[in-house]
């Protein structure tokens, strides 16, 4: 009886709850063993090219006369490891707030904004606005986020359902709990923001309730009976 007790003490304590999001970094969409290799390769064919450049300039004789084009194929072969060993595509972020690509800083869509989420090709195309209001359109390859892309579609079934318009018979990636790398995110903002259904200002953090899934933020006399994304009024809860 006592354990019982205090666990529930427990729950009342962390009723405010923690949001979290996963950073994904983009993988490369070659081969890994092709650009380990040509990296090796270049690097062999670099250290044989400096050997040949600079030990007989030691002794006599002066350097072998094709050691500077085993430099530069070295070099190149290098230069291509790296090129197609590193993606051009942002890291993604996936969680509570919504679905981020980190470009030129952060462009962050909160799952309430989120409009469509279709595949298109080999990728997620998510349009919406952000947080403000401005229209914002996300895309996120399969290819070099395969783990992103499997848990963006995760959360938004869980989260919006009604938005997802990714057949469940297409072929992603499953999102495996062991990926991307987990980031605790601060409690929303709610004072200045409004009331998602009567559009009354919030001027006091007691006084506002947020839906769990979309993060749409309510004044606590105005919830409707269902939040726009499908959650009960009994989720929404006191939030931040
Ligand atoms: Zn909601």
């Amino acid at each position: 009886m006592a354990k019982s007790n205090k666990s529930t003490a427990k729950a009342t304590k962390t009723s405010k709850r923690s949001r979290r999001e996963r950073r994904f970094e983009p993988e490369s969409s070659a081969n890994p063993s092709l650009v380990k290799a040509l990296g090796a390769a270049g690097a062999v064919i670099l250290g044989a090219g400096a050997y040949g450049q600079l030990a007989p300039s030691l002794r006599e004789g002066g350097p072998i006369s094709w050691a500077p084009w085993l430099l530069a194929a070295g070099a190149v072969a290098t230069a291509v490891s790296v090129w197609i060993g590193t993606s051009a595509d942002g890291a993604v972020r996936v969680g509570d707030a919504g679905i981020a690509i980190e470009k030129r800083g952060v462009l962050r869509m909160p799952w309430h904004a989120v409009k469509r989420i279709a595949l298109k090709g080999a990728a997620l195309e998510i349009s919406g606005t952000n947080d403000a209001g401005d229209p914002l359109e996300l895309s996120v390859s399969t290819r070099s986020h395969p783990q992103a892309t499997a848990w963006v579609v995760r959360e938004a079934r869980r989260r919006i359902p009604s938005l997802v318009e990714v057949p469940e018979d297409v072929s992603l990636a499953e999102a495996r709990e062991d990926t991307g790398r987990a980031i605790a995110l601060e409690a929303i903002q709610v004072v200045g923001k409004v009331c998602a259904a009567g559009g009354k200002p919030i001027t006091y953090e007691p006084d506002a309730r947020i839906c769990p899934r979309c993060e749409r933020i309510y004044f606590k006399d105005d919830v409707p009976d269902a939040c726009a994304c499908g959650a009960a009024k009994s989720e929404i809860a006191l939030g931040s």
